[in-house]
């Protein structure tokens, strides 16, 4: 190991005793976990604070007067402080609560889509989205009849900006909806860039954030972005809690989404009236328990930092793709300039199902498939890609464990 690499940001065998899981042995062999991109595992402060809400002060939010109702609800509302804090939120009430970042995307193409977009109006998306940021797109179009175009990526897996261009010229583009970090190529677009890039040419901005949050830090407002989103389970927080942050003016101008109970302000049988946001979009029991289980994963990825962080994910991509292009008849899948810890591959000896089957033997966890980008796929000439991809706890001799696995697998295979 280089010392580079022994001299690492934070300490991680510290950080990895607070994941309990990471102790597990899988098929006989200590736990490799290297998919993190598709959802991160959980440390011992989350799993407490959702117990300790559910043992010492349960209750439903926003609804009674009575003590754990209040102590929830301020646990709970505490919560869009930190969130708005993580991203750097002008406003709490930018924070909106979803289930996931799909969900708030959903929200995004249901609400503004329908109300602000036009006809005729043209979305702009990226060939490396993930589905969750092409479907919902999709069913615009064919319901509302707003055009959906697509801007290229290069050979490299960055986004082209000549192809961008070409998507905007004919000035009918009001939304760029697009990843700040892919999660096959491990790319990251240029936020800031895209941003004015898009209200140059009179069009808002939606940022997929579900990978990049979890490895940068977001600042909304530098980016001047309209829309973000993202998932607490990639945070290192539970499944089942997600965010929309945007901006005031375009919350307060959106007609809900869902509807029910926690977001009227008056309900009669001729008609209701909406709560201002963020509630006008929280019907319903939300997900209390989960949110405040991010609460306390966006505190422990704060107290950790995020140079810390980011510094720690680059070290481990360098070493990943030094030793992985090691090995004979494996191609890396995108050679972005700006890239970070996510890297998907394919190998001439084996299919990529075969590879997650037999590294899992070795107690390794990677994923295999489409990765739920199943156009990008195309785009890049593959039905599927094995996909390493790295946490906060992700130690540089795991992936020397994962090339030792691979190399034994180009053996098997006689390659
Ligand atoms: N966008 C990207 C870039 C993702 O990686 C993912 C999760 N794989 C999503 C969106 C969707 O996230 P979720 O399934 O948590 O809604």
């Amino acid at each position: 190991m280089s010392a580079a690499l022994k001299s690492m940001p934070f300490d991680i065998a510290k950080i990895r005793k607070d994941f309990p899981i990471l102790d597990a042995q899988v098929h006989g062999k200590k736990l490799v976990f290297l998919d993190s991109a598709a959802s991160a595992q959980k440390p011992r402060a989350v799993i407490d604070a959702m117990t300790h809400v559910m043992e010492a002060q349960y209750a439903n939010v926003h609804r009674g007067l009575h003590f754990m109702s209040e102590k929830t609800s301020d646990a709970y509302e505490a919560v869009r402080d930190k969130v708005a804090a993580l991203l750097n939120a002008a406003s709490r009430d930018e924070i909106v609560f979803t289930r996931n970042a799909t969900e708030a995307i959903n929200l995004v193409a249901y609400s503004y889509g329908r109300s602000a977009l036009r006809p005729g109006d043209a979305i702009v998306i990226s060939e490396m989205e993930h589905h969750a940021n092409l479907v919902p797109w999709q069913i615009l179009r064919d319901q509302h009849g707003v055009e959906l175009r697509v801007a290229k990526i290069t050979d490299d897996g960055e986004l082209d900006f000549a192809s961008l261009e070409e998507q905007f010229a004919d000035g009918k583009v009001k939304l760029l909806a697009i990843t700040q970090m892919s999660n096959v190529l491990g790319s990251y677009t240029p936020a800031g860039r895209l941003a004015a890039f898009a209200h140059e040419r009179g069009a808002k901005i939606l940022l997929d954030g579900a990978q990049a949050v979890v490895h940068r830090r977001i600042d909304v407002q530098a980016i001047d972005a309209d829309f973000y989103v993202f998932s607490g389970h990639k945070l290192y927080g539970p499944t089942g809690i997600g965010v929309l942050y945007a901006k005031a003016e375009l919350l307060e101008a959106m007609p809900p989404f869902l509807a029910g109970g926690d977001m009227i302000s008056s309900v009669s049988y001729a008609s209701s009236t909406w709560a201002r946001p963020p509630a006008r979009f929280e019907a319903g029991t939300p997900a209390i328990i989960e949110t405040i289980g991010l609460g306390a994963a966006i505190d422990y990825v704060q107290a950790i930092g995020f140079d810390a962080i980011s510094e720690h994910e680059r070290r481990l991509t360098d070493h990943a793709l030094a030793v992985l292009s090691d090995i004979e008849g494996l191609k890396i899948l995108g050679q972005a300039q700006d890239r970070g810890g996510v890297i998907s591959f394919t190998m001439a000896q084996a299919h990529a199902h075969d590879i997650a089957t037999l590294l899992d033997r070795q107690g390794i966890a990677v994923r295999a498939g489409h990765h739920c980008a199943e156009p990008l796929m195309g785009r890049l000439g593959v039905s599927s890609t094995a996909r390493a991809s790295f946490g906060l706890y992700t130690l540089p001799e795991e992936i020397d464990a994962l090339a030792a696995g691979l190399n034994r697998i180009k053996q098997v295979f006689g390659g």
